[in-house]
């Protein structure tokens, strides 16, 4: 592709992945005809749904009591489904921002949230740490990346109840230890596919605490026994996120993607540090990999307009900040490259040579 694409969501896929899905559109399999028209009831697409399976569970290495589903309605459809499966009494849910905020508000719905910590006292510029989590809860949500914000979790938490986490702005990016999850969810436009589709990783035993009668499309138990067949899965998205899948792999998987963002934002956050024209937003320690949330320093903000215009030039798209947070975000996915990132940063460079004073 031409651009430097760091757009939040839909999002940068890589270049390969997007040439499959057109050869797809065009013939799929050889088969005479496209993917956006043939049945998700066929031997061709069972076998993409097989080996999107195989390669998640390979990549990300999901025990196999863990069962992944595919729906559609995005990731603010488990916010009120979450709760509805699982919410009997009380409910844990940590605030770190617009999406844990949407998920709390739905989850008020079906019962008691005790809001163990959150860091809206400061513009939700890091992760809180340290709280207690009670033993009583029926499970415990967090956001691990927070997409507006450009905050993350860079551990995985240990909870005494099943803890369930919003991966949509992380999901494969890092390593992760599904073993401490009873089940990660996400929208997977952010790294995987095109808008669509979403994704979860559904710890088996939770099925059995399902807390009330549901209608039929809102029960995981459906979806999980009906192999996320039970309606008309987003076969499109769907296919193409089997197709980033086999990219992750043949590029080294998610060790070697984890090693590329690292070397990424390091690239990226050390300009934004040295610059003095900017700053970033957030607590070190909490940086994104993902989502790197900068602004410009006190008395050069008039400037933002016009870096905003330099980059244009330069072919970089997407870096204007979220309305909550202002400046710039830079959303550097999986499939965005470190030359990607360069340019951007040879592009703060510049700017800032340009008006040394
Ligand atoms: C984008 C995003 C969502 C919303 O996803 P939809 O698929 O649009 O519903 C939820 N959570 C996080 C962390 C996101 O980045």
């Amino acid at each position: 592709m031409k651009k430097h694409n760091f757009n939040a969501g839909p999002s940068v896929l890589a270049d390969e992945v997007i040439e499959k899905a057109a050869q797809a559109v065009l013939d799929f399999n050889g088969s005479g005809l496209s993917i956006l028209s043939i049945s998700h009831r066929t031997k061709d697409f069972d076998a993409v749904m097989a080996e999107a399976d195989a390669l998640f569970r390979e990549l990300l290495h999901i025990p196999d009591n863990y069962k992944i589903i595919y729906l559609g309605g995005g990731a603010s459809t488990y916010f009120y489904q979450i709760p509805a499966n699982f919410l009997g009494k009380k409910a844990g849910y940590v605030n770190t921002g617009v999406w844990s905020k949407k998920a709390i508000k739905e989850a008020k719905r079906y019962g008691e949230v005790e809001v163990l910590a959150t860091s809206e006292d400061r513009n939700f510029t890091y992760i809180p740490k340290g709280f207690a989590i009670p033993e009583d809860l029926d499970y415990l949500h967090i956001t691990s990346n927070n997409t507006i914000y450009g905050t993350e979790y860079h551990e995985d938490l240990s909870s005494p109840v099943p803890l369930i986490a919003d991966m949509s702005s992380d999901i494969l990016s890092r390593p992760v230890d599904v073993t401490k999850y009873a089940m990660i969810y996400g929208g997977a436009q952010k790294n995987l596919a095109p808008a669509g589709v979403a994704f979860a990783i559904i710890r088996e035993d939770m099925l059995d605490r399902i807390v009330r009668d549901l209608p039929t499309m809102v029960s995981y138990r459906t979806h999980v026994e009906n192999n996320s067949m039970f309606n008309t899965p987003p076969v499109f998205p769907i296919y193409v996120l089997m197709e980033t899948l086999r990219w992750l792999k043949s590029i080294g998987g998610v060790e070697e993607i984890y090693r590329r963002n690292l070397a990424k934002a390091k690239l990226l956050y050390d300009e934004i540090d040295r610059n003095p024209l900017f700053r970033g937003t957030v607590e070190k320690e909490d940086r994104s990999l993902m989502n790197i949330c900068f602004v410009m320093t006190e008395g050069n903000e008039e400037l933002a307009p016009e870096f905003m215009e330099f980059a244009k030039s330069r072919d970089i798209v997407g870096i204007k900040g979220h309305r909550l947070v202002g400046g710039f975000r830079a959303s550097c996915y999986n499939a965005l490259s470190i030359e990607s990132v360069q340019v951007l940063v040879d592009c703060m460079r510049e700017f800032a040579e340009k008006h040394a004073k």
